[in-house]
């Protein structure tokens, strides 16, 4: 039977996708604070259970590559912390390049990485990479320019992901409600003073943690707050498992900074964002209005042109990437297709901020392909705004006062994939 609510916490959370399932478990760090996480429908039913779960620390941002390693070491430790299973499978992440220019800008980037910390990323040679162990042979090398690579990054197990933070945070005193959805919020004087949940029940708070994935602008529009956050469809496809060719231990490979592939058990999971085009106004506060019930009616859909079959998208998608695997054009099928929304900001970072025009109301999404990566750093990093500590990271590129006001914000990010 689901908790009954409280009437007040000290924090209420929005959202038990990976990020505020984080969010959760870094708040009840702090003896005595009570905190109540609300979610809709079920842990990880949202963008979480959708992901690729790919995890790098190869960015061009400060911020990024600080969040990628302060993630990276929860995710080892993950199953000491909260029990069972690996989460972090380390294959490895492998960006090849065609060009000389894009080589001599990849190589500049793991220059920076290495400088903040990122001790085991390296450029390589096209020769370097045929003799990658386990992978001799398996990528096109004799026209690439060179490659990039970093051991320790690799792809996640993101429900269990959500779901460990999730039992963590009850363990130490959460309230975690399933089932509850947030309709509302009360406030005086600028300041949040409580949760409507379900339209019947006020959970009374001055804090509260919005992490609601892709309907984050919808919610926090309740509190006439919109926020630049959009849903874009992902596509994810699935060749078939291979007889002839072990695949199963390859690193994430990304061709060009655009299609990449990673292994699904014995066979690839593909995906590349050439399509579909992001909504107009996307890139803009305020942000285009979205039909929040038709996009969750097809959260799962794959229409014509973005499925499987010959002339379809996910073809393309496999044909962009046997320009990195050549023996993948033999494949020439996919199997299946998966899809999802990317929760985007304006220019690709997530929002990590108090809210300048509501007082306790403190924001952690926006993602934009990377949540599942940056869920504990990002955790961590709300925990430390709503708690009023002292942020663990530096947070200005994640403000959401610049983008209210259509302004560049600090610390740009060049690898969006
Ligand atoms: C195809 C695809 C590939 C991806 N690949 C990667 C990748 O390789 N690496 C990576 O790091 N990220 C990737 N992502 C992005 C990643 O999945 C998201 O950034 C991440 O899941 C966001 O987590 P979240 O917890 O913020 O949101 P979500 O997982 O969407 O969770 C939000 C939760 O809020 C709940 N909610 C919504 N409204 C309410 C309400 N009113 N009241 C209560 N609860 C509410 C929802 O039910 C949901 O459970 C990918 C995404 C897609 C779609």
């Amino acid at each position: 039977m689901a908790a009954p609510l409280p009437p007040s916490a000290d924090v209420v959370v929005i959202g038990a996708g990976a990020v505020g399932a984080a969010a959760a478990w870094y708040l009840t760090e702090q003896q005595g604070l009570s905190v109540a996480v609300l979610e809709a429908r079920a842990v990880a039913a949202g963008s979480t259970s959708r992901s690729a779960a790919a995890f790098r620390q190869q960015f061009s941002s400060h911020a990024h590559v600080r969040m990628s390693r302060f993630s990276r070491e929860v995710y080892e430790q993950f199953p000491r912390l909260f029990g069972g299973p690996a989460v972090f499978l380390q294959h490895g992440y492998l960006f090849l390049y065609e060009r000389d220019d894009d080589m001599a800008a990849a190589r500049k980037r793991v220059e920076y990485q290495v400088s903040e910390g990122v001790t085991d990323a390296r450029a390589l040679s096209p020769a370097d990479v045929d003799a990658l162990p386990g992978l001799g042979g398996a990528f096109h090398t004799a026209g690439i320019a060179g490659a990039t690579w970093c051991p320790t990054d690799g792809f996640l197990r993101p429900t269990e992901i959500a779901a460990g933070f999730v039992e963590g945070a009850k363990r130490r005193g959460a309230s975690v409600h399933v089932g509850a959805k947030a309709t509302g919020f009360t406030t005086e004087r600028g300041a949040v003073t409580g949760v409507v949940v379900d339209g019947k029940h006020t959970v009374r708070t001055k804090a509260v943690v919005l992490a609601a994935g892709w309907w984050s602008n919808a919610v926090s529009s309740l509190a006439g707050c919109p926020i630049p956050v959009v849903a874009v469809k992902r596509y994810l496809y699935l060749t078939p498992q291979f007889d002839d060719r072990k695949v199963a231990h390859f690193p994430l490979v990304v061709w060009n900074l655009g299609a990449y592939a990673r292994p699904e058990g014995n066979g690839l999971m593909m995906g590349w964002d050439e399509k579909p085009a992001r909504p107009a106004g996307s890139d803009r506060f305020p942000p285009p209005k979205q039909d929040v019930a038709e996009l969750e009616a097809h959260q799962d859909d794959a229409p014509p042109g973005y499925g499987k079959g010959i002339d379809e998208y996910g073809i393309e998608v496999l044909a962009e990437l046997s320009n990195a695997m050549p023996w993948l054009g033999d494949v020439g099928a996919v199997q299946y297709v998966t899809g999802g929304y990317y929760e985007v900001t304006p220019d690709d970072k997530a929002i990590l901020s108090a809210d300048p025009r509501l007082a306790g109301l403190f924001h952690a999404s926006g993602f934009s392909g990377h949540g599942i990566m940056h869920a504990p750093a990002a955790g961590r990093a709300v925990a430390d705004l709503a708690l009023g500590r002292t942020p663990t990271f530096p947070l200005d590129g994640f403000a959401l006062a610049p983008l209210l006001e259509n302004r560049e914000r600090a610390d740009r990010e060049r690898m969006v994939i």
